[in-house]
């Protein structure tokens, strides 16, 4: 069996560790999944809630254990850490709601009654990237076994660690064995079986646009159901008429969280022409502020990249003589650093401003009106996530249902909640995550006839 050393992207000091499973290895796993499916489906809702709820307390039990595990895997900042590890817990507590609520409908039909159900679609299969090892591995896990499907999750090569610790988790929990699993491995090994195998019903899958092109090539050889987070090149609208302070001052938390790991990252600020000297001279000491450090102290608000070939490709973006306005700090010494970075003005030819750089480097673009503000957030071929400042509250809705994207917020940076829909217009993906209607991913709708003539 092969292994993998995970890498500390803060020292680069080797963590851990970590055994590869290969393709026969995944085939057991699958082969586990879809013994152990046919009892989990068949388990009381109250039984399947109660387990789910389970998972969670040991999941809230050891959250602090989790968090320093992703401190040293992925360079987060320990409180963004504990929010991670947090948001595990709370989504297994929210979809440990639905297997008690899983109701279908009663259809008037003539000559019976017509009934229908919600049944699981079987195996999911659950590829998981680096950026967002833990909250990403619990936006699949969490409804898919609420749904009464079993799950087999892929986490990054990266950042294995969690992932494997939550698994455990679910034992101790006393989720019956093979009802969740993780296998550590390879893209190109564990997550291709994952998508080739005919008794994998269904694909979660979050990464890059390339990879999950490839993945729906392959779910199509056998009609698998899909569900496909990709990629974004987010726009952040501020018109003149808004809180101009509050806007700059929380612009460099909407793209510089997780060092821009995100795919949520707000990568192009739009400004209207009349305030944008106004807005850069706020943005500058805001992004001059971030705490840039060891991930380890409460007071770090940005970590590392995850890797020494990811810091490459985020710096060909700012190759020399780019138009740098301003940029924050990075610590001296060994790490994955990279500073937050201002880019103005940049052409729109640029692979800065038409690439998701995933990296803490921002452009900020002026506009002259409202058509020209929504004609510019929605030129690129995402449309995943979006912010928009504004007080005219006619203009805030206006604007955003004409900007192509899934998620937006107005007079707010935050992005993904658990509580609402979250998924890509265009090519930031198919399908949608969270929320309350998260089940009908994970279950296929049966109606069922009954005569009563
Ligand atoms: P990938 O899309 O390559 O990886 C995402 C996941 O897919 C990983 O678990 C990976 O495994 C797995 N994978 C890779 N190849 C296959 C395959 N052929 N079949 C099944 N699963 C596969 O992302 P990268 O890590 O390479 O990141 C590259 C870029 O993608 C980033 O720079 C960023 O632009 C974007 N990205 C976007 C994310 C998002 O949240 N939308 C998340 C991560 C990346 P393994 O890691 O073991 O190869």
């Amino acid at each position: 069996m092969t292994s993998y050393t995970v890498l500390n992207p803060a020292t680069e000091q080797p963590v851990t560790t970590v055994p590869q499973a290969s393709a026969e290895v995944t085939d057991a796993a699958i082969a586990r999944a879809t013994a152990a499916q046919r009892a989990w489906r068949a388990n009381p809702p109250g039984e399947r809630a109660a387990l789910l709820r389970a998972f969670a307390a040991q999941v809230d039990a050891h959250a602090e254990e989790l968090a320093a595990l992703e401190v040293a895997n992925s360079g987060h900042p320990i409180s963004a850490a504990r929010w991670e590890a947090g948001q595990v817990r709370d989504v297994l507590t929210y979809y440990s709601a639905a297997p008690e609520r899983l109701t279908g409908r009663q259809i008037p039909v003539p000559g019976g009654l017509d009934v229908t159900f919600k049944e699981p679609v079987g195996v999911v299969g659950l590829i998981v990237p680096w950026n967002f090892p833990m909250p990403i591995l619990s936006w699949g896990m969490a409804p898919a076994l609420a749904a009464g499907c079993t799950v087999i999750a892929k986490p990054a090569e990266l950042t294995p660690l969690t992932a494997l610790r939550i698994g455990e988790l679910a034992s101790q929990a006393g989720l019956p064995d093979g009802v969740f699993q993780v296998l550590a491995g390879k893209g190109s090994v564990v997550g291709q079986r994952l998508v080739d195998h005919p008794d994998v019903r269904k694909i979660v899958f979050t990464g890059s646009t390339e990879v999950g092109q490839q993945i729906m090539a392959g779910c199509a050889r056998h009609v698998k159901r899909l569900t496909l987070e990709l990629g974004g090149k987010s726009a952040n609208i501020v018109f003149a008429d808004a809180d101009i302070e509050k806007a700059a001052a929380t612009a460099p938390y909407a793209v510089f969280d997780n060092a821009g790991q995100d795919c949520c990252a707000r990568s192009r600020i739009l400004v209207q022409r009349s305030a944008f000297d106004r807005f850069m001279e706020l943005l500058e000491p805001a992004v001059k502020g971030v705490q840039v450090g060891d991930p380890r102290s409460g007071r770090t608000q940005m970590g590392p990249l995850i890797s020494a070939s990811h810091r490459d490709n985020v710096a060909k973006y700012v190759p020399d003589g780019a138009p740098v306005a301003f940029r924050g700090n990075t610590p001296a010494g060994p790490g994955y650093w990279f500073p937050p970075t201002v880019l103005a003005p940049v052409s729109m030819a640029a692979p800065v401003y038409t690439e998701e750089v995933f990296g803490p480097v921002v452009t900020v673009t002026p506009f002259d009106d409202e058509a020209d503000a929504i004609a510019l957030a929605n030129d690129t071929p995402y449309g995943l996530s979006g912010s928009l400042w504004t007080r005219d509250v006619g203009r805030a809705i206006r604007v955003a249902r004409a900007v192509e994207t899934g998620n937006l917020s107005v007079n707010s940076h935050s992005s993904v909640r658990y509580w609402t829909p979250f998924g890509g217009f265009k090519q930031s993906g198919l399908g949608r995550e969270l929320g309350p209607d998260a089940l009908d991913a994970f279950t296929e709708v049966k109606n069922v006839f009954i005569a009563t003539d």
